[in-house]
């Protein structure tokens, strides 16, 4: 390939020999008839080398926008290169709204989908979870749509890209909504603990992000449905920010989507990161453990015993909440679900000692990594978490018997 290609971090450099755009499905279908190795890269957010291979890369970014509203059916079906940045101010045009979103709208759905990306809230599961259809181009070159009830879909949507090119996706829609955005700074740790549950449940959505330094919680991002109950004046010694934070403090607050409790619709308060602005910090690496809900309390108890083992290495943590699924690689499948989210200083060997430290605390609960994240778990650690994963590995033999859409990275993670 002519061009360096990197991920969005800057971390990881594309072995890929060509990069292919191609205009059509047609196109794609094609591009994968004639490849001996593919794979599909979205806007590049993973952090490590999920998305890559040594042959062929296929960006579906110039594959013509299709962003189509069933409103009686009350769905939207997108194409596989399209972002949520494209999608959400449509479907608010329109009075709609998905249900849930990540903390920055740059990243495709289909990247999104495969990696079973998620925001936070009690009732609101990862992003995959809304998908009710997928059109993919197959290993032959064949399309093949699987929808929700179809006997391999629960197994077809958190894909880690090694089915097929998603060229097609269907997602449910609710109606158009406002959430009103509060951030809360300091809640003491031990007041964290003995009330998760209270915490995480006062509104749609919560996050807290921490430095894990010192006895608090930095902030708590309170994302509530508008109309509701008037935000409170502090949450278990937590007082409201007075002015726009930025979950790293210090930055920029104004990036971030609306605060002080002024409501505004979905897309302009669910993602932490407005349209249009730099997301998070740019030059980071960013790691993520899941563990069971119930485990909530005792693993940032773990986390809060060995915090200055790894806390110089960070520039924040967040918490969230997803709840249980029945796709089988979600981190949420068959349980609700607390994600440990990490953004480290983007110094690889610092990190990679950071990140030992938090997934050896978390160890006890069976952590589960983010699959499009950092980490050193081995394969061995991580599929006994997953009760279907020979099923999938089923699945992809038949949808792929040739292996075209394995690359090193899931090889070695599921199918060695
Ligand atoms: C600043 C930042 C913030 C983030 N915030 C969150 C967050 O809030 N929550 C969270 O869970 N994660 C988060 N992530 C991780 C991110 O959501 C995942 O890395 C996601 O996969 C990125 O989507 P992408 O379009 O960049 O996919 P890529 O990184 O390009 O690809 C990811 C995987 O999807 C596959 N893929 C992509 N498109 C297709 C397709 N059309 N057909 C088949 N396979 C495909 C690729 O082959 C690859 O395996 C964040 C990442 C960054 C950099």
């Amino acid at each position: 390939m002519t061009e360096t290609l990197r991920n969005w971090a800057g971390n990881i450099t594309f072995a890929a020999r060509s990069l292919a755009r191609p205009r059509s499905v047609a196109e794609v279908q094609d591009l994968v008839r004639a490849a001996r190795k593919v794979r599909v890269l979205g806007s590049g957010h993973s952090f490590n080398r999920i998305a890559d291979t040594d042959e062929t890369l296929i960006s579906l970014a110039h594959l013509p926008r299709r962003i189509d509203i069933d409103a009686a059916a009350g769905t939207v079906t997108v194409d596989g290169g399209a972002t949520y940045a494209d999608v959400a101010p449509v479907l608010h045009a329109a009075g709609f709204a998905l249900g849930n979103v990540a903390s920055l709208p740059s990243i495709t759905l289909a990247g999104a989908v495969a990696t079973a990306t998620h925001g936070s809230g009690d009732a609101n599961q990862n992003l995959s979870a809304a998908v009710s259809a997928i059109a993919f181009v197959t290993g032959s070159g064949e399309l093949l749509t699987l929808r929700r009830g179809d006997t391999d879909f629960d197994g077809a949507v958190v894909n880690l890209g090694a089915l097929g090119v998603m060229v097609e996706l269907t997602l449910d829609l609710l109606p158009d909504y406002d959430i009103r955005q509060n951030v809360y700074l300091g809640l003491p740790v031990p007041a964290l603990i003995d009330n998760f549950d209270a915490v995480m449940s006062r509104a749609y959505s919560v996050s807290l992000f921490t430095r894990w330094q010192g006895e608090a919680v930095d902030q708590v991002w309170v994302k509530a449905l508008a109309g509701g109950d008037d935000p409170v004046e502090d949450i278990l010694g937590a007082t409201a920010a007075t002015g726009p934070c930025h979950p790293i403090p210090g930055l920029d607050g104004t990036v971030c989507t609306g605060q002080m409790g002024v409501a505004g619709p979905w897309h302009e308060r669910l993602f932490h990161f407005s349209i249009g602005n730099t997301a998070s910090a740019g030059a980071e690496l960013q790691s993520e453990l899941f563990v069971a809900r119930a485990d909530a309390p005792a693993a940032i108890a773990a986390l809060f015993r060995v915090q200055d083992q790894f806390s110089s290495a960070l520039m924040i943590s967040e918490v969230r909440t997803v709840a249980a699924d029945k796709l089988w690689l979600s981190s949420a499948y068959g349980g609700d679900t607390v994600g440990f989210h990490f953004t480290w200083k983007p110094e690889w060997d610092a990190t990679i000692a950071a990140v030992k430290v938090v997934e050896a605390a978390l160890a006890p609960f069976n952590p589960r990594p983010h699959w499009a994240k950092v980490f050193t778990l081995p394969p061995s650690g991580i599929r006994p978490h997953y009760k279907q994963m020979d099923a999938f590995r089923d699945l992809a033999d038949r949808l792929d018997p040739a292996g075209k859409f394995r690359n090193d990275f899931v090889t070695k993670l599921l199918f060695d």
